[in-house]
């Protein structure tokens, strides 16, 4: 298990909202809706990397595209984008 200590301290790298571990503990959700990514916990490890995460688009659900140099995240399908650190009143 993800000590509760780290877990009070961490947030999702993309949009500094907090994540929540599933039921399992094999992996940490960020909690803010619009976001939701889910980050992978290995050997109760979280592996707290936009690029490693599942990045769900909210529309199709199909896995959006880290630009890293641009700090955004898109979807190849339907083109919904967002950007790092956004906040409830980011585009989405
Ligand atoms: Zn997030
Ligand atoms: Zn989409």
């Amino acid at each position: 298990m993800i000590s509760k200590d780290l877990l009070d301290i961490l947030v999702c790298p993309f949009c500094k909202s907090e994540i929540r571990p599933d039921d399992k503990g094999t992996m940490l959700k960020c909690l803010k809706a619009e976001c939701a990514f889910e980050y992978p916990v290995q050997n109760d490890i979280p592996i707290m990397l936009i690029n490693k995460a599942r990045r769900p688009c909210l529309k199709c659900g199909k896995q959006r595209d880290w630009n890293e140099d641009a700090g955004i995240v898109s979807c190849p399908e339907c083109h919904s984008e967002m950007k790092y650190g956004f906040t409830l009143n980011g585009k989405i």
